[in-house]
């Protein structure tokens, strides 16, 4: 009986560690730094946020961010870049769609975009080792998509996907038009539709992933350095965890063998890895159609959009 007791317990154990390994995330983060809002606030609040808790996460850097002032780097970018947590990484220059620009024009914006970030790293032992295109626009076609692949591999620089995203963006845009217009009830109600919308993406993504692999995959979220991710991203982040979610570095989700497999879309848009990993475009067509859709709140920022001024 004792025995068998014991036996109970490292079966439960076993099936505990598999279900909670099985549940990882990297948050992956670009368009840093916001220096905009930084200078606003008084602070960079999203970084503080993630380096108090102990969370690691990924930036993708365009230095056209930056200001003239040479303090700006100082200030603004290398306190993240410093941040033992967190994996610096570049996003251009100046954040062009690669599909509407000739090859060597990206490249150059491309190289352009690594002077100051590839310094600040040098200075604390770092190195860039992953790009992720602006818009995750990898070219018009499989031709484009493999000249930059090329251009990629000879800078020593990693394409790195995503597998969840929410249109955070989007929800921004709304939540500081709000917020501009001290409508903070309409703000928080933005914010909350954001947590909302993030975690049924992680959900569908799931149900995705265990459809085709039978298990979950260890996922990397693309989010941006905005307003709704300084104050709402905290939120999402105790619901993942409560959902057995661990928060791991772009180093280790890398290691997922899922990131081994060639891409199967060869158009523009920036789609989740999870469809471009899949063969069968009828299918993916389909299910992206399927997918939790944010389209009532895109409405609201195609008309917040129209209003002059904003
Ligand atoms: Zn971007």
């Amino acid at each position: 009986m004792y025995k068998l007791g014991i036996l109970i317990v490292l079966v439960l154990f076993g099936a505990g560690v598999m279900v909670t390994a099985q549940k990882q995330v990297a948050i992956t983060i670009d368009d840093v730094p916001n220096i905009r809002k930084y200078q606003l606030d008084g602070k960079i609040a999203f970084l503080t946020y993630l380096s108090e808790n102990n969370i690691p996460s990924a930036i993708f850097i365009n230095e056209s961010r930056l200001l003239k002032d040479s303090d700006a780097s100082n200030n603004y970018l290398k306190p993240w870049i410093d941040d033992k947590y967190v994996t610096v990484g570049s996003h251009t220059y100046s954040h062009p769609h690669y599909s509407e620009v000739e090859l060597e024009e990206f490249t150059k914006d491309i190289i352009k975009g690594l002077v100051v970030s590839t310094g600040l790293a040098a200075q604390t032992g770092k190195t860039i080792d992953y790009f992720r295109f602006p818009f995750n626009d990898l070219g018009n076609d499989l031709n484009e998509h493999n000249a930059i692949q090329d251009v990629l591999d000879s800078l020593h620089l990693i394409l790195t996907p995503f597998t969840v995203e929410s249109s955070d963006w989007m929800f921004n845009s709304i939540y500081e038009y709000y917020l501009k217009n001290d409508s903070i009830n309409k703000a928080e109600e933005i914010g909350r539709a954001y947590v909302d919308a993030t975690m049924k993406s992680f959900e569908w993504m799931d149900s995705l992933t265990i459809a085709q692999y039978g298990r979950t995959v260890k996922h990397i979220y693309l989010c941006h350095d905005n307003s709704i991710n300084a104050d709402y991203l905290p939120i999402i982040v105790d619901k993942l965890r409560a959902s057995d979610y661990q928060f791991i570095s772009l180093d280790d989700a890398m290691n997922d063998e899922v990131y081994q497999q060639p891409s199967h879309f060869h158009k523009s848009w920036g789609i989740s890895w999870v469809y471009r990993w899949m063969t069968d475009e009828e299918e993916r067509k389909k299910l992206m159609r399927q997918e939790p859709g944010v389209m009532e709140y895109y409405k609201i920022y195609e008309r917040i959009r129209s209003v002059p001024k904003y």
